[in-house]
């Protein structure tokens, strides 16, 4: 595998089975995805984005073809394995947010720490610090939903990467949000991409694909073609998450 890539798939296949109904949801898709690329999945409804972002997240696992990330053949570690790797490596946006409602703001952005073993109070300064860097800090003590949808995805942002992992993916991010606090979203999915963060993101608006710098698109489980952007150089910008997030507000 290639030094640049973050992850790269082998004729990854995936078939649901329902009583006497397969739904074939994948089939043969090779991907590779460069270390600090930020790729798009386009597609009509049940073309296989959300089925592809979870295979790539480990939240599932393939009828069959292969998957690495980072270099390591994860589809064949063992469920445990990969959920520590799902904890260190993968940070997650989805449409809905998935805050959890009984949690603090900030225990929701500590949580992915404490999963990695970090202490209550390491874990608890370190998401203040990814809240203020999304501008989130002040409710900090809300509970998720007390906050608008714009105010809960910066927040879900923070919990993304809290635990600096080198890829996000993301689910429709704006899906919910209208346009201004989409933007923003998408703005600060900008800045993680310019401080080196590999992203995928599956989205149905064009707008927010143009932040890419590929756009795959899907139809019926299979990529039929992709976009280069091209509008995008190599990251020359903060060297680090923290860094780049610094001046967001
Ligand atoms: P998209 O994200 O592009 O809308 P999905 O990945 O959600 O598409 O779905 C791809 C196909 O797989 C669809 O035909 C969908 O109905 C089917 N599918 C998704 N999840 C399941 C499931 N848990 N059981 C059975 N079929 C599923």
């Amino acid at each position: 595998m290639s030094t640049t890539a973050a992850l790269r798939t082998r004729d990854l296949s995936k078939v649901y089975r329902a009583g006497e109904v397969e739904t074939t949801a994948l089939s043969g898709i090779h991907l590779t995805v460069d270390r600090g690329e930020f790729v798009a999945l386009m597609g009509p409804s049940g073309c296989g984005k959300s089925t592809l972002l979870g295979l790539l997240g480990l939240l599932d696992a393939p009828t069959s073809g292969t998957y690495e990330l980072g270099g390591v053949d994860v589809t064949s570690l063992s469920r445990r394995q990969q959920a520590l790797t799902r904890r260190g490596q993968i940070g997650f946006v989805f449409q809905s947010f998935n805050l959890i409602d009984e949690l603090t703001v900030e225990q929701n952005v500590a949580l992915p720490l404490r999963y990695l073993g970090t202490s209550r109070a390491e874990a608890e300064e370190r998401a203040t610090a990814a809240l203020e860097r999304v501008g989130m800090a002040h409710r900090r003590g809300h509970r998720p939903s007390q906050l608008s949808g714009g105010q809960q995805q910066r927040v879900a942002v923070a919990r993304a990467v809290v635990a600096e992992p080198p890829l996000v993916l993301a689910d429709e991010p704006t899906g919910n949000l209208d346009t201004e606090n989409g933007t923003a979203v998408m703005s600060l999915l900008s800045d993680l991409h310019a401080a080196g963060t590999t992203l995928v993101m599956v989205t149905h608006s064009e707008a927010d694909a143009s932040h890419a710098q590929r756009v795959l698109r899907m139809l019926d489980g299979r990529v039929i073609g992709e976009d280069r952007l091209g509008r995008y150089a190599p990251p020359t910008g903060p060297e680090t998450v923290t860094q780049a997030l610094a001046g967001v507000s």
